[in-house]
């Protein structure tokens, strides 16, 4: 695994032809190298498929010593290590899936100076012992991989990562480098705090994908939808059934969802944490080899698979953080041909995420994180501009309307929905006053509709003022004007049954105070547009 001949390079574009095989940099890379090589840091902002890892791994080249990589996918070492040691990199990992026998090779190589890269999880820095071991080799540089895991306010935070703060005291002298494929700028500002890279140089790439092309449809039959979908744009450009990823919050829906698909002729296949072992390695290496392979995931999936030409990923639930769903859409289109990014997301997916966040262990300060996060999720959902520039904004950079998205392409119409809204709030006012009592969107509609109901019956609904004073739009209209009054904060919903109840907000609209801007849905599932950049 080890090989003993040290390997030096005279320049970096040196190691690049020799070790990589690759002709130039891209990008920033050649300056990042440069700044660590020199023994500076680098704060690097890069999306995926950027290129980041040639910007420690050559540096590590081309120092003395060994570049320690912290890196929290431990699934991934493995393949990374492999990776380098074929291009003839002296590459080692320590983690906790090693045997003894294992560890102590690649902790005699390092000691020997016989090791230009070692990979190591997070919690191993949280170890006086490791430090103490590190301390008796040369270190070259410390990569921390994944940077945005020390944000506390970020989506992924881990606590292990804390501990990272230390190094900077520890070794004064060996330059560091963090990198990171989603920032907001709170999460940039956090990073070079806490990892006190405060002399460091910061490079930002733009975070567009132009070739991906991004869709938001509100969800009605989602499995129809996307079985629309696929079949108008899983292809690639010779019309070929082409690769794809299905994200689904939960494993039933995964598997559900993969069984309707082959029914319908796709080639499809559920991946998630609870499948056996060699089930999900065999899944990955027919996704990664074969064509026209669409798996259907939870989140578990696509870290750190390097397949170049997935032409879509598909989300058929709402994900929670505008950070995930970047970092799940970027894995199409890495070779930078047109791919699509679509996602369908109703009513329900903002209940039950909403429902999640009250349930979920950890103190009021990082419900109301979740929230902020589900927040810029659902903006990006409902805005009527530029789907590029809002996601773009949220990463804190400028751009024009892309000509590439949903709302580009056929803009959505806006209608005045503040009387629908007013109706259905006066309704909640009535019923919380008369009662004290809150019910879901379900009840709501039927009473607005004037749907004889057992429930209507039991409570005696029918009485209402606004009892029947909404039946001008249909159930599915209703559902649509919820969930928008829930993404604009006019509502807000509550609990395991997502009952309904005002917000602050909420006031302006019945004292006709403020008014309410729709936008226009389409009745039917929309036809998936075959339209794509040329
Ligand atoms: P990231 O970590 O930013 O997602 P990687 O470091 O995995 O990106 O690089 C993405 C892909 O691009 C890899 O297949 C890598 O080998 C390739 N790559 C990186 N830099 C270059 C380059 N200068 N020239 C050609 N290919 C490159
Ligand atoms: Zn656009």
């Amino acid at each position: 695994m080890l090989r003993a001949a040290p390997v030096r390079f005279a320049t970096a574009l040196d190691a690049l032809h020799t070790v990589f095989g690759y002709d130039a940099f891209r990008g920033d890379q050649a300056e990042i190298i440069d700044q660590v090589a020199g023994g500076g840091d680098a704060v690097v902002l890069m999306p995926t498929g950027g290129g980041k890892s040639l910007c420690y791994q050559i540096p590590a080249l081309l120092r003395e010593g060994t570049g320690v990589v912290v890196s929290p996918l431990i699934a991934l070492m493995h393949d990374q290590v492999d990776a380098l040691v074929r291009n003839g990199v002296r590459a080692g990992y320590l983690n906790s899936s090693q045997s003894a026998a294992e560890r102590a090779q690649v902790e005699r190589a390092y000691l020997a100076g016989e090791l230009d890269l070692l990979y190591l999880a997070p919690e191993r820095l949280n170890s006086e012992a490791v430090k103490r071991f590190l301390e008796r080799g040369t270190i070259a540089l410390f990569a921390i991989d994944e940077a945005h895991c020390v944000a506390q306010w970020g989506h992924d935070f881990r606590p292990d990562y804390l501990a990272l703060s230390e190094l900077a005291e520890r070794w004064p002298g060996v330059p560091r480098i963090a990198l990171t494929a989603t920032a907001t700028e709170a999460t940039h500002r956090e990073i070079t705090e806490r990892l006190s890279l405060g002399g460091a140089r910061h490079f930002v790439a733009s975070f567009d994908r132009p070739n991906i092309q991004y869709r938001i449809a509100p969800k009605n039959e989602v499995r129809k939808q996307l079985l629309q979908f696929i079949r108008a744009e899983g292809v690639d450009g010779e019309g070929r059934p082409a690769a794809g990823i299905v994200y689904a919050l939960s494993r039933a829906s995964t598997e559900k969802i993969a069984a309707f698909l082959v029914q319908n002729g796709i080639d499809a296949m559920p991946y998630h944490a609870g499948l056996d072992a060699d089930v999900r390695r065999r899944t990955q290496e027919r996704f990664l080899r074969e064509d026209g392979v669409v798996v259907v995931a939870t989140i578990a999936f696509g870290m750190g698979i390097d397949k170049p030409d997935v032409r879509f990923v598909a989300h058929v639930d709402l994900p929670k953080s505008v950070e995930g769903y970047y970092q799940e859409t970027g894995r199409a289109g890495r070779d930078g041909l047109p791919s699509t990014a679509w996602l369908a997301y109703g009513l329900h997916d903002v209940v039950q995420q909403r429902r999640m966040i009250d349930e979920s262990p950890g103190d009021l300060a990082h419900r109301r994180r979740l929230s902020a996060h589900l927040d810029a999720m659902l903006a990006l959902c409902e805005t009527v501009q530029c789907r590029r520039q809002n996601l773009l904004a949220y990463f804190g950079q400028r751009s024009d309307p892309c000509g590439n998205c949903d709302t580009c392409l056929e803009p959505p119409a806006a209608w005045d929905g503040t009387v629908p809204a007013q109706k259905l709030l006066s309704t909640i006012v009535r019923l919380e006053r008369e009662r004290r009592q809150r019910y879901g969107a379900g009840h709501l509609i039927d009473i607005l509709r004037g749907k004889r109901t057992p429930r209507v019956d039991q409570y005696g609904h029918d009485s209402l003022s606004t009892w029947g004073i909404g039946d001008d739009l249909s159930d599915q209209q209703w559902r649509g004007i919820v969930r928008q009054l829930l993404a604009q904060g006019l509502l807000q919903s509550h609990g395991e049954y997502g009952v309904l109840g005002l917000t602050e907000a909420s006031g302006g609209v019945l004292a006709g105070e403020r008014t309410v801007q729709l936008r226009t849905e389409p009745e039917r599932a929309p036809r998936a547009q075959a339209k794509r950049a040329a």
